[in-house]
């Protein structure tokens, strides 16, 4: 079982010499995983599967954090952006493939009357508040779980050094499922709250008829309802949450999944909030690259006439029944959560918060088996039923020892390299 990661080690040397956090997302970096003992550096992915830089193969559960929704290498993308990389990338005056795209998308996504791209989530997201705030003449903006790196969203967290503390007088926190925590910020700031924006389902499931409260008390304010779909879109439905749940925002943000990994996101609402784009200032040097579009294009074209989104659910649906059960059959303060393509795993400790050392311990182990998994996971059209059988056994064999773990009562001392550490702490 012991996987040598030696060529992982050599690079993660030479990137500590030269790159600060040594990643460019941080969700992806050495300290999400058990250093020492999980892969660092990737070379090459191929359906469901990825090899790292020792040839180690690992079924990947984490498929660049979302945006792999057919599989690595899918044919169908990769021709479409190998067929315009012979026509050209970024061209100097706006190409036709943004239209053609936008039409596909009036035609999936409810909202989306008119549509703007950009590259990153964050873009996207940053992008409809200034609309938000533009066309609204208000500035406080409501906010619900994680929306991207900018300013105005990295204010509200613990990582929050180099952000102004003036920009925390711009942001207020709700609690999902908790419309009174809503209701008070529109209550202390009447005639101020610009927009809410949230995603519409992260790991909880919205209770109580949660958003179409949301959409009335948006309306009953005159703010707007902006929807984070960039982990929902293209993978709960191909129109996203608001699809799924029948609540239609004023704004969304789509990013991640609508190009099987090329960087593309969408900015996406109603025409004549999304006019206000006239003069708002949200413009870019690659917002039109075209392999991304006709990745794009290909991807939804495959999602259309494939039962991709359907084998998302069935197979995420196995992989989460299996894992609460086996949770269940071990006695372990862990739980899968959130809906069968995407969902998230909690690691409890005797005070019910997160524990890293049980959250090692699984890592760890599915690592050692060769599935690369941390605290949550995505499911892409190529998964197989093989995969998830495996996957399942891998999960019983990750239990056993973390029930040995709690049962010992010293986690750290199954832990064989250095634990996972949290995302946002303070330095
Ligand atoms: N919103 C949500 C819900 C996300 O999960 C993320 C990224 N994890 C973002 C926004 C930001 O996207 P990006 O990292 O592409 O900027």
């Amino acid at each position: 079982m012991a996987r040598s990661i030696r060529q992982s080690q050599r690079w993660l040397e030479r990137a500590k010499k030269l790159i600060p956090t040594q990643t460019q997302t941080l969700s992806k970096g050495p300290t999400q995983f058990v250093q020492g003992v999980c892969p660092v550096f990737v070379q090459r992915g191929q359906g469901s599967h990825v090899w790292d830089v020792d040839g180690n193969e690992y079924i990947d559960y984490l498929l660049g954090l979302g945006p792999i929704t057919l599989g690595w290498n899918d044919p169908a993308t990769n021709d479409a952006i190998k067929k315009q990389l012979e026509q050209g990338i970024t061209f100097s005056l706006p190409h036709t493939l943004e239209v053609e795209l936008a039409e596909l998308l009036r035609k999936i996504i409810p909202c989306a009357e008119m549509v703007r791209y950009a590259k990153n989530g964050s873009d996207a997201t940053a992008a409809c508040v200034r609309i938000a705030r533009a066309y609204t003449k208000r500035d406080l903006i409501a906010v619900c779980g994680y929306h991207g790196a900018q300013d105005w969203y990295i204010a509200t967290t613990e990582r929050d050094r180099g952000v102004p503390a003036l920009m925390k007088q711009l942001v207020r926190k709700f609690e999902y499922n908790n419309i009174e925590t809503l209701e008070r910020i529109f209550a202390e700031n009447q005639g101020k709250v610009a927009a809410v924006i949230m995603e519409a389902i992260s790991v909880e499931e919205p209770r109580d008829n949660f958003l179409q409260k949301i959409r009335k008390l948006c309306t009953k304010h005159g703010a707007l309802l902006i929807f984070d779909e960039v982990v929902t879109g293209f993978r709960l439905a191909l129109g996203g949450a608001q699809e799924f749940y029948k609540v239609i925002p004023d704004l969304a943000a789509f990013g991640k999944g609508v190009a099987n990994g090329m960087p593309l996101s969408i900015v996406a609402g109603k025409r004549r909030i999304m006019q206000t784009c006239d003069d708002v200032f949200f413009s870019m040097t690659y917002g039109g690259e075209t392999l991304s579009l006709a990745a794009a294009i290909a991807t939804i074209k495959e999602m259309q006439s494939k039962p991709v989104l359907q084998h998302l659910r069935s197979l995420g649906a196995k992989l989460k029944d299996a894992f609460n059960a086996l949770a269940s059959k071990y006695d372990l303060p862990v739980e899968c959560k959130g809906l069968p393509p995407h969902a998230a795993f909690s690691f409890k400790d005797k005070d019910d918060k997160e524990d890293l050392l049980l959250k090692s311990i699984f890592v760890q182990e599915m690592s050692l088996r060769g599935i690369l998994v941390t605290g949550a996971y995505f499911i892409c059209y190529a998964h197989t039923n093989e995969d998830i059988a495996k996957t399942i056994v891998a999960f019983e064999e990750a239990f056993r020892i973390m029930r040995q773990a709690l049962d010992d009562g010293n986690l750290r001392k199954f832990i064989k390299g250095t634990p996972v550490q949290p995302v946002f702490r303070r330095l």
